[in-house]
């Protein structure tokens, strides 16, 4: 297919193209499957379930099949986890991922808890682009939501980023029947007020969340019939480097408004997704548990030319489509912090 020679390889032309003629350019990293946060959607965070030190990807590791992967086309880049603001050495590692050619868009998932402290270490490594999960605009549910009083704390963080200058700050808001289904318009809202992206993420029923799996979820058609009392959503035309949000923004309105339709309109067709796992996986579809073994080779010492022989085969294994659908949890071997959402 290429020829090998040393680590140093050149790759031409190769992208990563699967079956279904899907381009795949898109890397989300877990870089940790820790979190400070326990939140009842997200699968359990049990202590005896964390992966060892040792099995975690090594930032440098992780660079190094990022560089593989911008040569076979990755331009874009997400780092969440898990929370990655835990990570010792983040700040390092961000501006040395920020560094490599090839991409040109890496941002940060993160639950907002420390960016007050670090949003100017998170300015200065090169990201520009952050996403925090905020689920709700009350102390009180947050604390129900997360385990922790701390919704003060990652409000500052996203003021502060504001005032940093990062655009757009998109909001990540699961949309959680009888939990926050009551905000969703003070929500929206926010939109007026501040430039914010809010995206309201349909939840993905997920077999070992702590959540009940088998009620009513709440779909984005509903979110958007309910917060249509603030006015009309016109759409927004996607941009290139876009993900599967569908775009709106009310008139008037400094942000805008975005629906991830996990479940109610499934978008695998244009699926650019790939995903590096906390422990070196590579896992083509968030919800299937087909994944190719990187670290193992990694550190057996093979060459790039044999790391990007594994990016190939799990896109070729990259399916056509999940099947998830309401009231029918799926299991996923994977916890959802170490394969990163
Ligand atoms: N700690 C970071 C954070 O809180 O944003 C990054 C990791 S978190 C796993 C990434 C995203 O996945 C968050 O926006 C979270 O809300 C979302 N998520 C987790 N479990 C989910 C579920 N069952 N359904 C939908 N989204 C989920």
């Amino acid at each position: 297919m290429y020829k090998r020679n040393d680590g140093l390889i050149k790759l031409p032309n190769l992208q990563l193209i699967d079956k279904y003629d899907r381009r795949l350019n898109y890397l989300r990293i877990s870089i940790t499957d820790r979190c400070n946060l326990r939140c009842t959607y997200c699968v359990s965070d049990d202590l005896h379930q964390r992966l060892p030190h040792k099995e975690i990807l090594r930032h440098e590791e992780i660079l190094r099949l990022v560089r593989i992967g911008a040569r076979l086309g990755i331009s874009k880049v997400r780092i969440t986890g898990g929370e990655p603001l835990i990570r010792k050495g983040v700040y390092d590692f961000l501006s040395e991922l920020t560094k490599i050619k090839g991409l040109a868009d890496v941002s940060l998932t993160t639950n907002g808890i420390l960016l007050r402290d670090n949003i100017e270490k998170i300015k200065s490594a090169g990201i520009k682009r952050i996403n925090v999960s905020m689920d709700t605009l009350s102390r009180q549910k947050y604390k129900n939501i997360t385990g922790h009083d701390m919704f003060d704390q990652v409000w500052e963080g996203i003021e502060s980023a504001q005032r940093e200058g990062f655009n757009p700050i998109k909001i990540n808001v699961v949309a959680l029947n009888g939990i926050n289904d009551d905000e969703l318009t003070d929500i929206a809202e926010l939109s007026f007020s501040y430039p914010f992206h809010i995206r309201f993420i349909e939840y993905m029923p997920i077999g070992t969340s702590h959540i009940n799996n088998t009620g009513k979820h709440l779909l984005a058609p509903e979110i958007q019939e309910r917060i249509k009392v603030l006015g009309e959503l016109i759409p927004v035309e996607k941009g290139i480097n876009d993900g599967p949000a569908e775009r709106y923004k009310f008139k008037g309105a400094q942000g805008e408004i975005g629906f991830i339709h996990a479940l109610s309109k499934h978008f695998c067709n244009e699926c650019n997704r790939l995903r590096l796992t906390a422990s070196g996986k590579l896992r083509a579809c968030l919800l299937s548990d087909s994944e190719e073994d990187l670290k193992g080779p990694l550190r057996r010492g093979c060459l790039d030319s044999e790391l990007a022989d594994v990016f190939l085969r799990a896109v070729s294994h990259k399916p056509h489509d999940h099947n998830l659908v309401c009231n029918q949890p799926v299991m996923v071997a994977g916890r959802m912090s170490a394969i990163g959402g």
